[in-house]
């Protein structure tokens, strides 16, 4: 079966390219189908950030997507080769699986490995792309320490537990947070909800929406309405994160394997293994909680290191 791959990683952000690494150091030769456009382009999200200042190793943080052109290099030295494709359908049935990308191509692994990520929801308006990455965020762990967040009032808008944690994080260099949500009343859970309504530096600003991102080259400012009245504000604001969830790049999959409630795949605790053998998720697609490099990259080692001995069982 010489035209059967040992491992197919689809994805190429931080956990695909990190389990492409692996899987070429142990001789696999694993193929990674990189993505293109329906889950976001080839190297992931960090592929639209600037300075990532948070990836060990880089004390003075590097820039996105120079981070991701190591990593692939890095694979690409120890050996994986790479399709520049997104994958359209998977037939997971039994081994080995057959993957057809948007491209017409069709593929045959005895494992796979699914990193595709996912995509942070983001408000449909026309303002919010334009000034997207300039004072719009959708990530406080990320991007609240930096220098123009400092001392500002920023606003978070959503209502879960993200909502109030990404709320929370900024308090520590915010002047003030607004949690801006459209009920009246917060999604979170009732710890969470206790812990922004205990913060002094959050103000909850119930029923409201975004109307306009304002400023000309950077945020300074929302336009917010009541929904209960229909009346619209101003809010000065240096900063502006989303926290509206996000969806988990899935949709190929058509429902083969356990996804939670919010659509990520489901792995037990520590492991990668999903509802089907031979199948190993890495990444923010099964990541609702931490989503942040590194994580991914860690989660990406061990979907290779489990998929690597797996096939040693099969032999
Ligand atoms: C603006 C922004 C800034 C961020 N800044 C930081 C930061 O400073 N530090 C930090 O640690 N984290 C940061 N993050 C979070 C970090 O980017 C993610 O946690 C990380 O990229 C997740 O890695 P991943 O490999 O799981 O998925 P992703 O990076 O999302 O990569 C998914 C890959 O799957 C591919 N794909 C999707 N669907 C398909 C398909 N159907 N077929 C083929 N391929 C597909 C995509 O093209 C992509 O290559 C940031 C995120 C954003 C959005």
């Amino acid at each position: 079966m010489s035209n059967v791959s040992n491992v197919i990683i689809i994805g190429s952000g931080p956990a695909g390219l990190t389990a492409a690494i692996y899987a070429a150091r142990a001789n696999l030769s694993p193929l990674v189908i990189e993505g293109f456009q329906s889950g976001g382009m080839p190297g992931g999200q960090l592929m639209i950030t600037g300075v990532v200042e948070n990836f060990p190793g880089f004390p003075d943080g590097i820039d996105g997507q120079q981070l991701m052109a190591n990593m692939k290099q890095q694979a690409q030295n120890a050996g994986a080769a790479f399709e520049m494709d997104d994958v359209a359908s998977a037939d997971l049935t039994s081994p080995p699986f057959t993957i057809t990308t948007e491209g017409g191509s069709t593929f045959q692994t005895q494992s796979l490995i699914i990193a595709t990520g996912a995509t942070a929801r983001r408000l449909p308006l026309e303002s919010e792309q334009r000034l997207w990455g300039r004072g719009i965020s959708a990530c406080a762990v990320c991007d609240g320490a930096l220098p123009i967040f400092r001392n500002q009032p920023l606003a978070v808008i959503g209502g879960g537990d993200s909502a109030v944690e990404e709320a929370d994080h900024l308090t520590k260099f915010a002047s003030k947070v607004y949690l801006i949500h459209r009920r009246d009343r917060l999604r979170a859970s009732s710890i969470m909800s206790k812990r922004a309504e205990a913060n002094p530096k959050i103000e909850l600003l119930w029923n409201r929406t975004v109307e306009e991102f304002l400023g000309d080259t950077m945020l300074s400012g929302l336009k917010l309405k009541d929904t209960t009245d229909g009346s619209v504000s101003e809010l000065q604001v240096a900063g502006a994160f989303e926290a509206i969830g996000h969806i988990p790049n899935t949709g190929f999959l058509d429902g083969q394997l356990d996804t939670d409630s919010e659509g990520y795949l489901v792995v037990p605790p520590g492991r990668s293994t999903t509802s089907i053998e031979g199948v190993f998720a890495a990444g923010d697609v099964r990541d609702p909680v931490y989503r942040q490099a590194v994580a991914a990259a860690g989660s990406g080692c061990m979907a290779a290191l489990e998929a690597e001995r797996w096939l040693a069982l099969q032999e």
